[in-house]
Protein backbone atom coordinates (compact mmCIF):
# COMPACT_ATOMS: atom_id res chain seq x y z
CA UNK A 1 0.00 0.00 0.00
CA UNK A 2 1.33 3.69 -0.95
CA UNK A 3 1.52 5.94 2.27
CA UNK A 4 1.20 9.49 2.77
CA UNK A 5 4.86 10.59 1.81
CA UNK A 6 4.49 8.62 -1.45
CA UNK A 7 1.51 10.05 -2.18
CA UNK A 8 2.40 13.78 -1.32
CA UNK A 9 5.42 13.30 -3.38
CA UNK A 10 3.59 12.52 -6.24
CA UNK A 11 0.74 15.02 -6.00
CA UNK A 12 3.30 17.78 -5.74
CA UNK A 13 4.68 17.16 -9.14
CA UNK A 14 1.11 16.37 -10.84
CA UNK A 15 0.29 20.06 -9.13
CA UNK A 16 3.35 21.89 -10.55
CA UNK A 17 1.97 22.50 -13.90
CA UNK A 18 -1.23 24.27 -11.79
CA UNK A 19 0.92 26.19 -10.20
CA UNK A 20 2.92 27.46 -12.95
CA UNK A 21 0.04 28.15 -15.17
CA UNK A 22 -3.27 28.01 -13.49
CA UNK A 23 -6.56 26.73 -14.64
CA UNK A 24 -7.25 27.74 -17.82
CA UNK A 25 -10.73 27.49 -19.74
CA UNK A 26 -10.83 25.48 -22.51
CA UNK A 27 -13.22 26.63 -24.89
CA UNK A 28 -13.18 25.67 -28.85
CA UNK A 29 -10.03 23.54 -28.31
CA UNK A 30 -8.37 26.71 -27.19
CA UNK A 31 -6.91 27.43 -23.72
CA UNK A 32 -8.60 31.10 -22.24
CA UNK A 33 -7.26 33.08 -19.39
CA UNK A 34 -8.44 36.69 -18.35
CA UNK A 35 -9.31 37.42 -14.72
CA UNK A 36 -8.51 34.28 -12.16
CA UNK A 37 -9.79 33.68 -8.80
CA UNK A 38 -7.91 31.42 -6.24
CA UNK A 39 -8.62 27.62 -5.44
CA UNK A 40 -7.40 26.52 -1.76
CA UNK A 41 -6.87 23.20 -0.58
CA UNK A 42 -9.18 22.01 2.09
CA UNK A 43 -6.64 20.49 4.02
CA UNK A 44 -4.40 23.37 4.90
CA UNK A 45 -5.99 26.39 3.36
CA UNK A 46 -3.15 26.06 1.09
CA UNK A 47 -3.15 28.27 -2.26
CA UNK A 48 -3.30 25.43 -5.22
CA UNK A 49 -3.31 27.49 -8.13
CA UNK A 50 -5.34 30.77 -9.53
CA UNK A 51 -8.22 29.71 -11.76
CA UNK A 52 -10.11 31.46 -14.43
CA UNK A 53 -12.79 33.36 -13.34
CA UNK A 54 -15.28 32.45 -16.74
CA UNK A 55 -16.90 36.07 -17.43
CA UNK A 56 -20.45 36.56 -19.60
CA UNK A 57 -18.51 36.83 -22.31
CA UNK A 58 -16.66 33.31 -22.08
CA UNK A 59 -20.16 31.72 -21.78
CA UNK A 60 -20.84 33.41 -24.75
CA UNK A 61 -17.76 31.90 -26.43
CA UNK A 62 -18.51 28.66 -25.26
CA UNK A 63 -21.63 28.24 -26.15
CA UNK A 64 -21.14 29.32 -29.82
CA UNK A 65 -18.78 26.89 -30.32
CA UNK A 66 -20.63 24.29 -28.67
CA UNK A 67 -23.42 25.01 -31.51
CA UNK A 68 -20.88 25.51 -34.00
CA UNK A 69 -19.53 22.27 -33.76
CA UNK A 70 -22.87 20.86 -32.80
CA UNK A 71 -23.77 19.85 -36.59
CA UNK A 72 -21.04 17.82 -37.13
CA UNK A 73 -21.05 15.72 -33.82
CA UNK A 74 -24.51 15.41 -34.42
CA UNK A 75 -24.07 13.84 -37.64
CA UNK A 76 -20.73 11.81 -36.86
CA UNK A 77 -21.47 8.09 -37.15
CA UNK A 78 -22.15 6.59 -33.64
CA UNK A 79 -19.44 4.16 -33.65
CA UNK A 80 -17.20 6.98 -34.28
CA UNK A 81 -18.73 8.10 -31.33
CA UNK A 82 -18.46 5.14 -29.51
CA UNK A 83 -14.77 5.23 -30.46
CA UNK A 84 -13.68 8.50 -29.84
CA UNK A 85 -15.92 7.75 -25.76
CA UNK A 86 -14.01 4.45 -25.28
CA UNK A 87 -10.81 6.42 -25.83
CA UNK A 88 -11.82 8.79 -23.29
CA UNK A 89 -12.21 6.19 -20.86
CA UNK A 90 -9.04 4.35 -21.79
CA UNK A 91 -6.60 7.76 -21.28
CA UNK A 92 -8.70 8.17 -17.99
CA UNK A 93 -7.73 4.90 -17.18
CA UNK A 94 -4.24 5.64 -17.75
CA UNK A 95 -4.43 8.94 -15.38
CA UNK A 96 -6.14 7.47 -12.69
CA UNK A 97 -3.60 7.73 -10.05
CA UNK A 98 -2.69 11.44 -10.82
CA UNK A 99 -6.70 12.44 -11.13
CA UNK A 100 -7.04 10.62 -7.80
CA UNK A 101 -4.56 12.73 -6.06
CA UNK A 102 -5.61 15.88 -7.34
CA UNK A 103 -9.22 14.94 -6.23
CA UNK A 104 -8.29 13.92 -3.00
CA UNK A 105 -6.28 17.44 -2.64
CA UNK A 106 -8.79 20.00 -3.93
CA UNK A 107 -11.78 18.48 -2.31
CA UNK A 108 -10.53 16.82 1.35
CA UNK A 109 -12.67 13.34 0.02
CA UNK A 110 -10.17 10.22 1.48
CA UNK A 111 -8.01 8.34 -0.79
CA UNK A 112 -9.47 5.12 -0.15
CA UNK A 113 -12.77 6.03 -1.73
CA UNK A 114 -11.47 8.36 -4.80
CA UNK A 115 -8.91 5.83 -5.30
CA UNK A 116 -11.62 4.38 -7.58
CA UNK A 117 -13.37 7.66 -8.71
CA UNK A 118 -11.68 7.68 -11.97
CA UNK A 119 -12.05 3.95 -12.71
CA UNK A 120 -16.15 4.73 -12.01
CA UNK A 121 -15.44 7.68 -14.22
CA UNK A 122 -13.89 5.91 -17.19
CA UNK A 123 -16.75 3.16 -16.58
CA UNK A 124 -19.43 5.65 -17.35
CA UNK A 125 -17.40 6.47 -20.20
CA UNK A 126 -17.51 3.24 -21.98
CA UNK A 127 -21.52 2.38 -20.52
CA UNK A 128 -21.97 5.62 -22.91
CA UNK A 129 -19.98 4.63 -25.67
CA UNK A 130 -21.53 1.12 -26.04
CA UNK A 131 -25.07 2.58 -25.86
CA UNK A 132 -24.13 5.09 -28.48
CA UNK A 133 -25.12 3.15 -31.78
CA UNK A 134 -28.84 2.91 -30.50
CA UNK A 135 -29.57 6.64 -28.87
CA UNK A 136 -31.31 7.45 -32.40
CA UNK A 137 -33.22 4.16 -32.00
CA UNK A 138 -36.93 4.52 -32.10
CA UNK A 139 -40.33 2.45 -32.35
CA UNK A 140 -42.61 1.29 -35.39
CA UNK A 141 -46.34 2.51 -33.97
CA UNK A 142 -48.25 1.24 -36.93
CA UNK A 143 -52.21 2.02 -37.24
CA UNK A 144 -53.84 0.49 -40.23
CA UNK A 145 -53.65 3.81 -42.25
CA UNK A 146 -49.97 4.95 -41.19
CA UNK A 147 -46.96 3.81 -40.32
CA UNK A 148 -45.79 5.74 -37.16
CA UNK A 149 -41.74 5.92 -36.52
CA UNK A 150 -39.88 7.43 -33.92
CA UNK A 151 -36.43 8.55 -33.40
CA UNK A 152 -34.31 10.39 -30.92
CA UNK A 153 -32.70 13.27 -32.12
CA UNK A 154 -30.17 15.32 -29.89
CA UNK A 155 -31.29 18.40 -28.35
CA UNK A 156 -28.42 20.57 -29.45
CA UNK A 157 -25.94 22.18 -26.97
CA UNK A 158 -26.35 21.36 -23.60
CA UNK A 159 -24.77 23.17 -19.96
CA UNK A 160 -23.73 20.76 -17.24
CA UNK A 161 -23.25 22.36 -14.37
CA UNK A 162 -21.85 20.03 -11.58
CA UNK A 163 -21.27 20.63 -7.63
CA UNK A 164 -18.03 20.15 -5.45
CA UNK A 165 -17.91 16.84 -3.57
CA UNK A 166 -17.16 14.17 -5.91
CA UNK A 167 -16.73 16.45 -9.09
CA UNK A 168 -14.42 14.44 -11.13
CA UNK A 169 -17.42 10.93 -11.12
CA UNK A 170 -19.94 13.58 -11.25
CA UNK A 171 -18.84 15.35 -14.48
CA UNK A 172 -18.34 12.15 -15.75
CA UNK A 173 -22.15 10.70 -15.07
CA UNK A 174 -23.47 14.11 -17.21
CA UNK A 175 -21.79 14.73 -20.22
CA UNK A 176 -20.80 11.24 -20.97
CA UNK A 177 -24.13 10.49 -22.12
CA UNK A 178 -24.56 13.94 -23.67
CA UNK A 179 -21.58 13.57 -25.71
CA UNK A 180 -23.00 9.70 -26.73
CA UNK A 181 -26.27 11.34 -27.49
CA UNK A 182 -24.19 13.48 -30.38
CA UNK A 183 -24.71 16.76 -27.62
CA UNK A 184 -21.76 19.28 -27.52
CA UNK A 185 -21.23 20.30 -23.93
CA UNK A 186 -20.28 23.88 -21.92
CA UNK A 187 -19.05 22.28 -18.85
CA UNK A 188 -18.81 24.53 -15.66
CA UNK A 189 -17.56 22.71 -12.74
CA UNK A 190 -17.92 23.97 -8.91
CA UNK A 191 -15.54 26.58 -8.36
CA UNK A 192 -14.39 24.99 -5.21
CA UNK A 193 -13.21 21.88 -6.70
CA UNK A 194 -11.86 22.97 -10.39
CA UNK A 195 -8.54 20.65 -10.95
CA UNK A 196 -10.34 17.15 -12.18
CA UNK A 197 -12.57 19.01 -14.55
CA UNK A 198 -9.60 20.24 -16.52
CA UNK A 199 -7.67 16.94 -17.07
CA UNK A 200 -11.25 15.60 -17.98
CA UNK A 201 -11.50 17.91 -20.68
CA UNK A 202 -7.74 17.88 -22.04
CA UNK A 203 -8.51 13.96 -21.83
CA UNK A 204 -11.55 15.11 -24.34
CA UNK A 205 -9.02 16.63 -26.69
CA UNK A 206 -6.74 14.02 -26.53
CA UNK A 207 -8.84 11.64 -27.31
CA UNK A 208 -9.65 13.35 -30.55
CA UNK A 209 -13.26 14.81 -29.68
CA UNK A 210 -12.96 17.93 -32.14
CA UNK A 211 -12.84 21.51 -30.87
CA UNK A 212 -16.04 22.84 -29.58
CA UNK A 213 -17.84 19.39 -28.62
CA UNK A 214 -16.78 19.92 -24.83
CA UNK A 215 -15.88 23.29 -23.63
CA UNK A 216 -15.08 24.42 -20.21
CA UNK A 217 -15.29 27.19 -18.20
CA UNK A 218 -14.60 27.80 -15.07
CA UNK A 219 -16.44 30.30 -12.38
CA UNK A 220 -18.92 31.21 -10.11
CA UNK A 221 -22.36 30.28 -10.12
CA UNK A 222 -23.69 33.86 -9.90
CA UNK A 223 -21.56 34.63 -12.84
CA UNK A 224 -20.66 31.91 -15.25
CA UNK A 225 -22.70 29.42 -14.38
CA UNK A 226 -26.01 31.89 -14.34
CA UNK A 227 -24.80 33.16 -17.77
CA UNK A 228 -25.23 29.55 -18.72
CA UNK A 229 -28.11 28.85 -17.75
CA UNK A 230 -29.45 32.22 -19.70
CA UNK A 231 -27.38 31.79 -23.01
CA UNK A 232 -30.04 31.43 -26.11
CA UNK A 233 -27.82 28.13 -27.52
CA UNK A 234 -27.50 26.28 -25.04
CA UNK A 235 -30.85 24.37 -25.10
CA UNK A 236 -30.62 21.99 -21.63
CA UNK A 237 -28.99 21.80 -18.38
CA UNK A 238 -28.14 19.07 -16.69
CA UNK A 239 -27.35 20.35 -12.96
CA UNK A 240 -26.30 18.65 -10.16
CA UNK A 241 -26.36 20.81 -6.39
CA UNK A 242 -28.28 22.08 -3.76
CA UNK A 243 -31.96 22.40 -4.29
CA UNK A 244 -32.43 26.13 -3.96
CA UNK A 245 -29.64 26.29 -6.74
CA UNK A 246 -31.84 24.16 -8.78
CA UNK A 247 -34.78 26.48 -8.35
CA UNK A 248 -32.83 29.52 -9.05
CA UNK A 249 -31.48 27.73 -12.31
CA UNK A 250 -34.98 27.47 -13.45
CA UNK A 251 -36.30 30.89 -13.18
CA UNK A 252 -33.22 31.97 -14.45
CA UNK A 253 -33.47 29.70 -17.72
CA UNK A 254 -37.43 30.40 -17.98
CA UNK A 255 -36.94 33.25 -20.21
CA UNK A 256 -35.01 30.46 -23.04
CA UNK A 257 -37.59 27.29 -22.07
CA UNK A 258 -34.28 26.04 -20.84
CA UNK A 259 -35.19 21.91 -20.61
CA UNK A 260 -33.76 20.96 -17.05
CA UNK A 261 -32.48 17.88 -15.32
CA UNK A 262 -32.02 18.34 -11.54
CA UNK A 263 -30.32 15.54 -9.01
CA UNK A 264 -30.54 17.87 -5.95
CA UNK A 265 -30.18 17.92 -1.80
CA UNK A 266 -31.11 14.48 0.51
CA UNK A 267 -32.32 13.99 4.07
CA UNK A 268 -32.23 10.08 3.00
CA UNK A 269 -33.21 7.48 5.84
CA UNK A 270 -31.72 4.32 6.32
CA UNK A 271 -34.94 2.61 8.33
CA UNK A 272 -33.31 -0.64 10.57
CA UNK A 273 -36.56 -3.28 11.83
CA UNK A 274 -35.85 -5.04 14.94
CA UNK A 275 -35.91 -8.61 12.76
CA UNK A 276 -32.71 -7.12 10.50
CA UNK A 277 -29.55 -8.69 10.35
CA UNK A 278 -28.42 -6.40 12.81
CA UNK A 279 -24.39 -6.45 11.94
CA UNK A 280 -24.83 -5.66 8.07
CA UNK A 281 -27.11 -2.86 8.93
CA UNK A 282 -25.11 -1.43 11.33
CA UNK A 283 -21.91 -1.92 8.63
CA UNK A 284 -23.91 -0.25 6.61
CA UNK A 285 -25.83 2.63 8.52
CA UNK A 286 -22.46 4.00 9.24
CA UNK A 287 -21.03 3.59 5.78
CA UNK A 288 -23.99 5.27 3.73
CA UNK A 289 -23.15 8.67 6.19
CA UNK A 290 -19.48 8.33 7.34
CA UNK A 291 -17.82 7.45 4.13
CA UNK A 292 -16.98 10.58 1.30
CA UNK A 293 -17.14 12.83 4.52
CA UNK A 294 -20.98 12.56 4.42
CA UNK A 295 -20.49 15.16 1.40
CA UNK A 296 -22.62 12.51 -0.03
CA UNK A 297 -26.15 12.98 -2.37
CA UNK A 298 -27.09 10.21 -1.48
CA UNK A 299 -25.91 9.53 2.17
CA UNK A 300 -28.03 7.98 4.90
CA UNK A 301 -28.00 10.73 7.05
CA UNK A 302 -31.58 9.72 9.17
CA UNK A 303 -31.16 6.49 11.13
CA UNK A 304 -34.32 5.01 11.70
CA UNK A 305 -34.93 2.44 14.37
CA UNK A 306 -37.10 0.39 15.84
CA UNK A 307 -36.88 1.32 19.72
CA UNK A 308 -37.47 -2.35 20.83
CA UNK A 309 -33.45 -2.09 19.40
CA UNK A 310 -32.41 1.05 19.44
CA UNK A 311 -30.72 1.02 22.66
CA UNK A 312 -28.52 -1.63 21.89
CA UNK A 313 -27.48 -0.48 17.84
CA UNK A 314 -27.10 3.19 18.76
CA UNK A 315 -24.66 2.24 21.62
CA UNK A 316 -23.08 -0.04 19.00
CA UNK A 317 -23.62 2.67 16.31
CA UNK A 318 -21.58 5.28 18.85
CA UNK A 319 -18.90 3.32 19.82
CA UNK A 320 -17.62 2.66 16.35
CA UNK A 321 -18.35 6.06 15.04
CA UNK A 322 -15.52 7.25 17.79
CA UNK A 323 -13.17 5.09 16.31
CA UNK A 324 -13.43 6.23 13.02
CA UNK A 325 -10.16 7.53 11.83
CA UNK A 326 -10.13 11.36 10.55
CA UNK A 327 -6.67 12.37 9.08
CA UNK A 328 -5.17 13.37 6.05
CA UNK A 329 -6.97 12.61 3.17
CA UNK A 330 -4.32 10.82 1.21
CA UNK A 331 -3.09 8.92 3.80
CA UNK A 332 -4.79 5.17 2.81
CA UNK A 333 -5.70 4.19 6.64
CA UNK A 334 -7.49 7.91 6.79
CA UNK A 335 -11.59 7.30 6.60
CA UNK A 336 -12.77 11.12 6.78
CA UNK A 337 -10.85 13.77 5.54
CA UNK A 338 -11.33 17.88 6.13
CA UNK A 339 -14.85 19.30 4.95
CA UNK A 340 -14.38 21.56 1.34
CA UNK A 341 -14.22 24.77 2.86
CA UNK A 342 -14.62 27.20 6.14
CA UNK A 343 -18.12 28.10 4.82
CA UNK A 344 -19.20 24.56 4.80
CA UNK A 345 -17.21 23.54 7.96
CA UNK A 346 -19.08 26.66 9.82
CA UNK A 347 -22.41 24.97 8.61
CA UNK A 348 -21.56 21.73 9.26
CA UNK A 349 -20.60 22.57 12.93
CA UNK A 350 -23.31 24.90 13.74
CA UNK A 351 -25.50 21.80 13.85
CA UNK A 352 -23.73 20.55 16.97
CA UNK A 353 -25.07 23.37 18.98
CA UNK A 354 -28.84 23.52 17.13
CA UNK A 355 -28.55 19.50 18.26
CA UNK A 356 -28.13 20.82 21.75
CA UNK A 357 -30.69 23.27 22.10
CA UNK A 358 -33.34 21.65 19.95
CA UNK A 359 -32.76 19.06 22.49
CA UNK A 360 -31.02 15.84 21.08
CA UNK A 361 -28.41 14.14 22.55
CA UNK A 362 -24.47 14.55 21.08
CA UNK A 363 -23.78 10.32 21.60
CA UNK A 364 -20.29 10.58 19.19
CA UNK A 365 -18.69 13.44 17.99
CA UNK A 366 -19.63 16.59 17.95
CA UNK A 367 -16.25 18.74 18.28
CA UNK A 368 -13.51 19.57 15.87
CA UNK A 369 -10.28 17.73 16.10
CA UNK A 370 -8.11 21.94 15.79
CA UNK A 371 -5.46 22.92 13.54
CA UNK A 372 -5.54 23.83 10.59
CA UNK A 373 -7.70 22.62 7.77
CA UNK A 374 -11.68 21.85 7.96
CA UNK A 375 -11.58 18.72 9.81
CA UNK A 376 -14.75 17.32 11.31
CA UNK A 377 -15.40 14.76 14.13
CA UNK A 378 -17.82 12.44 13.03
CA UNK A 379 -21.01 12.74 14.76
CA UNK A 380 -24.21 10.80 16.02
CA UNK A 381 -27.18 12.52 17.67
CA UNK A 382 -29.88 10.76 19.43
CA UNK A 383 -32.99 11.49 21.14
CA UNK A 384 -33.97 13.11 17.73
CA UNK A 385 -37.59 13.86 17.31
CA UNK A 386 -38.79 13.93 13.32
CA UNK A 387 -39.45 17.83 13.60
CA UNK A 388 -35.95 18.80 14.79
CA UNK A 389 -34.17 20.71 12.24
CA UNK A 390 -31.02 17.99 12.34
CA UNK A 391 -34.16 15.58 11.38
CA UNK A 392 -35.02 17.78 8.62
CA UNK A 393 -32.43 19.60 7.40
CA UNK A 394 -29.56 18.19 5.21
CA UNK A 395 -26.51 18.95 6.68
CA UNK A 396 -24.44 17.56 4.09
CA UNK A 397 -21.13 16.12 6.73
CA UNK A 398 -20.46 13.37 8.74
CA UNK A 399 -23.59 13.58 11.01
CA UNK A 400 -26.04 11.04 11.34
CA UNK A 401 -29.45 12.04 13.14
CA UNK A 402 -31.29 8.91 14.97
CA UNK A 403 -34.95 8.94 15.11
CA UNK A 404 -36.75 5.88 16.82
CA UNK A 405 -39.83 4.84 15.98
CA UNK A 406 -42.64 2.13 17.15
CA UNK A 407 -43.88 0.37 14.35
CA UNK A 408 -43.93 0.17 10.15
CA UNK A 409 -46.62 2.68 9.87
CA UNK A 410 -44.56 5.52 11.99
CA UNK A 411 -41.26 4.64 10.37
CA UNK A 412 -43.25 5.30 7.11
CA UNK A 413 -44.62 8.51 8.37
CA UNK A 414 -41.09 9.58 9.79
CA UNK A 415 -39.14 8.62 6.56
CA UNK A 416 -41.81 10.60 4.41
CA UNK A 417 -42.39 13.57 6.53
CA UNK A 418 -39.18 15.45 5.15
CA UNK A 419 -39.25 17.73 1.83
CA UNK A 420 -36.90 15.47 0.26
CA UNK A 421 -37.01 12.31 -1.31
CA UNK A 422 -33.92 10.71 -3.51
CA UNK A 423 -32.67 7.72 -1.38
CA UNK A 424 -34.09 4.96 1.27
CA UNK A 425 -32.26 1.97 3.09
CA UNK A 426 -34.58 -0.37 4.09
CA UNK A 427 -33.61 -3.11 6.59
CA UNK A 428 -35.82 -6.25 7.27
CA UNK A 429 -35.82 -9.85 6.88
CA UNK A 430 -39.90 -9.47 6.46
CA UNK A 431 -40.52 -10.31 2.78
CA UNK A 432 -44.00 -8.60 2.68
CA UNK A 433 -42.60 -5.62 4.81
CA UNK A 434 -39.94 -4.87 2.22
CA UNK A 435 -42.53 -4.91 -0.61
CA UNK A 436 -44.50 -2.61 1.42
CA UNK A 437 -42.41 -0.08 2.78
CA UNK A 438 -40.27 0.22 -0.14
CA UNK A 439 -43.22 0.33 -2.19
CA UNK A 440 -44.67 3.56 0.32
CA UNK A 441 -41.47 5.39 0.39
CA UNK A 442 -41.50 8.45 -1.65
CA UNK A 443 -37.98 8.42 -2.52
CA UNK A 444 -36.76 7.68 -6.23
CA UNK A 445 -34.05 5.00 -5.35
CA UNK A 446 -34.61 2.38 -2.57
CA UNK A 447 -32.11 -0.46 -1.56
CA UNK A 448 -33.25 -2.78 0.53
CA UNK A 449 -31.07 -5.05 2.69
CA UNK A 450 -27.95 -3.01 1.03
CA UNK A 451 -26.31 -0.31 1.13
CA UNK A 452 -25.90 2.25 -1.84
CA UNK A 453 -24.58 -0.55 -4.83
CA UNK A 454 -25.37 1.55 -8.51
CA UNK A 455 -26.44 -0.44 -11.91
CA UNK A 456 -25.69 2.17 -14.39
CA UNK A 457 -28.70 1.21 -16.28
CA UNK A 458 -31.12 1.99 -13.45
CA UNK A 459 -32.74 5.53 -13.33
CA UNK A 460 -31.14 7.84 -11.04
CA UNK A 461 -32.86 10.46 -9.45
CA UNK A 462 -35.08 12.09 -6.67
CA UNK A 463 -38.64 12.91 -5.83
CA UNK A 464 -40.25 16.07 -4.02
CA UNK A 465 -37.02 18.57 -3.42
CA UNK A 466 -34.26 16.29 -4.86
CA UNK A 467 -34.49 16.67 -8.04
CA UNK A 468 -36.50 16.33 -11.67
CA UNK A 469 -35.69 13.88 -14.06
CA UNK A 470 -33.16 10.77 -14.32
CA UNK A 471 -30.45 9.65 -15.66
CA UNK A 472 -28.75 6.63 -16.37
CA UNK A 473 -29.40 4.14 -19.32
CA UNK A 474 -31.64 5.23 -21.77
CA UNK A 475 -33.15 7.88 -18.92
CA UNK A 476 -30.71 9.83 -20.04
CA UNK A 477 -31.03 9.46 -23.60
CA UNK A 478 -34.61 11.06 -22.86
CA UNK A 479 -33.11 13.90 -21.57
CA UNK A 480 -30.36 14.74 -23.77
CA UNK A 481 -32.40 13.98 -27.10
CA UNK A 482 -36.02 15.12 -29.05
CA UNK A 483 -38.03 12.38 -29.64
CA UNK A 484 -39.53 12.76 -33.39
CA UNK A 485 -42.36 10.70 -34.53
CA UNK A 486 -43.12 10.48 -38.88
CA UNK A 487 -46.24 9.17 -39.96
CA UNK A 488 -46.28 7.57 -42.93
CA UNK A 489 -50.01 7.11 -44.89
CA UNK A 490 -50.03 3.13 -46.22
CA UNK A 491 -52.82 4.05 -48.67
CA UNK A 492 -55.42 6.19 -49.79
CA UNK A 493 -56.82 7.29 -46.52
CA UNK A 494 -60.06 9.58 -46.28
CA UNK A 495 -58.96 13.19 -46.42
CA UNK A 496 -61.89 15.55 -45.42
CA UNK A 497 -62.61 17.88 -48.64
CA UNK A 498 -62.93 21.71 -48.06
CA UNK A 499 -64.04 23.97 -50.03
CA UNK A 500 -65.26 21.54 -52.72
P1 LIG B 1 -24.41 24.33 -5.28
O1 LIG B 1 -25.82 24.28 -5.68
O2 LIG B 1 -23.98 25.39 -4.34
O3 LIG B 1 -23.45 24.44 -6.53
C1 LIG B 1 -23.49 23.51 -7.59
C2 LIG B 1 -23.05 24.19 -8.87
O4 LIG B 1 -23.99 25.19 -9.20
C3 LIG B 1 -21.70 24.90 -8.77
O5 LIG B 1 -20.99 24.67 -9.97
C4 LIG B 1 -22.09 26.35 -8.64
O6 LIG B 1 -21.11 27.24 -9.12
C5 LIG B 1 -23.33 26.40 -9.51
N1 LIG B 1 -24.24 27.52 -9.23
C6 LIG B 1 -24.46 28.15 -8.07
N2 LIG B 1 -25.37 29.13 -8.23
C7 LIG B 1 -25.75 29.12 -9.54
C8 LIG B 1 -26.66 29.87 -10.31
N3 LIG B 1 -27.37 30.86 -9.79
N4 LIG B 1 -26.80 29.57 -11.62
C9 LIG B 1 -26.09 28.55 -12.18
N5 LIG B 1 -25.19 27.81 -11.48
C10 LIG B 1 -25.03 28.08 -10.17
O7 LIG B 1 -24.10 22.89 -4.67
P2 LIG B 1 -22.76 22.42 -3.95
O8 LIG B 1 -22.72 23.06 -2.60
O9 LIG B 1 -21.61 22.58 -4.90
O10 LIG B 1 -23.02 20.85 -3.82
C11 LIG B 1 -23.65 20.24 -2.73
C12 LIG B 1 -25.10 19.93 -3.05
O11 LIG B 1 -25.18 19.10 -4.20
C13 LIG B 1 -25.81 19.17 -1.95
O12 LIG B 1 -27.08 19.70 -1.75
C14 LIG B 1 -25.92 17.76 -2.51
O13 LIG B 1 -26.97 16.99 -1.98
C15 LIG B 1 -26.09 18.03 -3.96
N6 LIG B 1 -25.74 16.85 -4.74
C16 LIG B 1 -26.75 16.15 -5.34
C17 LIG B 1 -26.45 15.00 -6.06
C18 LIG B 1 -27.54 14.18 -6.69
O14 LIG B 1 -27.26 13.37 -7.54
N7 LIG B 1 -28.79 14.35 -6.30
C19 LIG B 1 -25.13 14.59 -6.21
C20 LIG B 1 -24.12 15.33 -5.59
C21 LIG B 1 -24.45 16.47 -4.87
Amino acid sequence: MTDLPTHLAKLDAHLARFRDHGILNLINGQDIGGATFETRSPVDDSLICTVARGTVADIDAAARAAKAAFPGWARTAPVERKRILHRIADLIEQRAEEIALLECWDTGQAWRFMSKAALRGAENFRYFADLAPGAKDGLALPTPDHLNVTSRHPIGPVGVITPWNTPFMLATWKIAPALAAGCTVVHKPAELSPLTARVLAEIAHEAGLPPGVWNLVNGFGEEAGRALTEHTDIKAIAFVGETRTGAMIQKQGADTLKRCHFELGGKNPVIVFDDADLDRALDAAIFMIYSLNGERCTSSSRLLIQDTIADDFEARLAERVGRIKVGHPLDPATEIGPLIDGGHFAKVTSYFDIARTDGATIAAGGTVPGGPGHYVNPTFFTQAQPDMRIAQEEIFGPVLTAIRFRDEAQALQIANGVAYGLTGYVWTNDLTRALRVSDRLESGMIWVNSDNVRHLPTPFGGVKNSGIGRDGGQWSFDFYMEQKNVAFALGAHKIQRLGV
